[in-house]
């Protein structure tokens, strides 16, 4: 039988639970203890340690590896269409419809995908002249 072990501890549950489901999603078993004491009363949250994270000893470096992993983009970068527009303001031809490069995603944006660890999924896109550089939709 496999030891049990307390791999992590969180003081917010919505952590716990992210890192829980990726480990899930991972096939790692794992649970999560104190967490609806804690849910329901925020305040004992001190006084129980905080929302422990428990796996198998054996999956405990497997564990760290998959938390650490970076998350690859969801989108393979596209190819660009050139030549399919005009570009307003030179005129050339040599146009992308490409994601923007000039504010690529706002904070609030990035702070929510980094909060539930995925890769920003509204990405603006705009047709982009490699001539001037200019940007439109
Ligand atoms: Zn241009």
């Amino acid at each position: 039988m496999d030891k049990i072990v307390v791999f992590e501890t969180y003081y917010n549950p919505i952590e716990a639970n992210i890192v829980k489901s990726r480990l899930m999603d991972a096939d790692i078993q794992c649970f999560l203890s104190d967490e609806n004491t804690i849910t329901l009363n925020p305040l004992y949250t001190q006084a129980l340690g905080g929302v422990k994270l428990h796996l198998f000893e054996k999956d405990v470096d497997l564990a760290r590896s998959i938390l650490q992993e970076t998350i690859p983009p969801l989108e393979t970068p596209e190819e660009e269409e050139k030549g399919e527009f005009v570009c307003p303001k030179c005129g050339s031809h040599d146009v992308g419809y490409v994601q923007a490069t000039k504010k690529r995603f706002g904070i609030l944006t990035m702070l929510v995908s980094i909060l539930l660890l995925v890769y920003p999924f509204s990405v603006k896109k705009v047709h982009h002249c490699f001539n001037c550089l200019h940007e439109y939709k």
